[in-house]
C-alpha cells in the first residue's frame, strides 16, 4: 500500500515533497505526491468557505473511477467547513478512503503572526497524518501528544508530536498488515 497525496494549486507550492516524505515516514509507507486532478467544488460565496463534504464527494468519485486502491489525501488552500462546524483543519471519510486537509488555518498569517514555513510543514504533516490515520481505521485518542488526538485549536495541534501512541500504533500496524495480505 502507498499513500497518495493530491496537492491542489491553491495550497502553498513547494511543500508537497517534504510533507509527503514526513507523512510516509510516520506510517513507514511510501507516500506519493502529485498535482490535484480533481476539481474543487463546494465553494459557498457568502461564507468564503468550501464545504468539505462536497470536496470529499468529488474525491471519492475520482478514486472509484480510477480504481485507486490506496488512501487518498487532498491538500488544498481553501478554508473548509462542514455541517454543524464553522471551520475545520481537515475531514476524512474512512468508508471511501478519502480525506482533505486545508492549509488556510494552519499558517501563522491567518492569526496575524509572521510566516514560518517549517511550522506550516509540521502542522500539515500532523493534520494530514491524522486524517490518513482515520482512513486506516484509527479513531480519536485521548493522549494530547498523539497524532490521533483531535485538535480544536492551533495550540492543540502544536502540542502534538509526530508520533502515534502505543495503542494507536498497534491498531495502525494491524490495519496496515491486513491490507498487505
Ligand atoms: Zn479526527
Ligand atoms: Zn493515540
Amino acid at each position: 500500500m502507498d499513500l497518495l497525496i493530491f496537492w491542489d494549486s491553491g495550497a502553498p507550492g513547494g511543500l508537497g515533497l517534504p510533507v509527503s516524505r514526513f507523512i510516509g515516514d510516520l506510517f513507514s509507507l511510501p507516500a506519493q505526491v502529485c498535482p490535484n486532478p480533481v476539481i474543487l467544488n463546494g465553494y459557498v460565496g457568502s461564507r468564503h468557505q468550501t464545504d468539505a463534504r462536497t470536496v470529499l464527494d468529488s474525491l471519492q468519485i475520482f478514486r472509484q473511477r480510477q480504481r485507486i486502491p490506496d488512501p487518498v489525501l487532498l491538500v488544498c488552500g481553501t478554508d473548509l467547513f462542514t455541517e454543524g462546524v464553522t471551520s475545520l483543519f481537515g475531514l476524512a471519510r474512512p468508508s471511501s478512503g478519502v480525506a482533505v486537509v486545508s492549509t488556510a488555518r494552519l499558517g501563522n498569517e491567518f492569526y496575524g503572526l509572521p510566516e514560518k514555513e517549517e511550522e506550516l510543514i509540521d502542522r500539515l504533516v500532523k493534520e494530514g497524518a491524522h486524517e490518513i490515520g482515520h482512513l486506516l481505521s484509527l479513531e480519536h485518542c485521548n493522549d494530547p501528544e498523539c497524532i490521533m488526538y483531535a485538535p480544536l485549536t492551533l495550540d492543540d495541534l502544536d502540542r502534538k508530536v509526530r508520533w502515534f501512541c502505543p495503542d494507536c500504533r498497534s491498531v495502525l500496524d494491524g490495519a496496515i498488515s491486513r491490507t498487505m495480505i
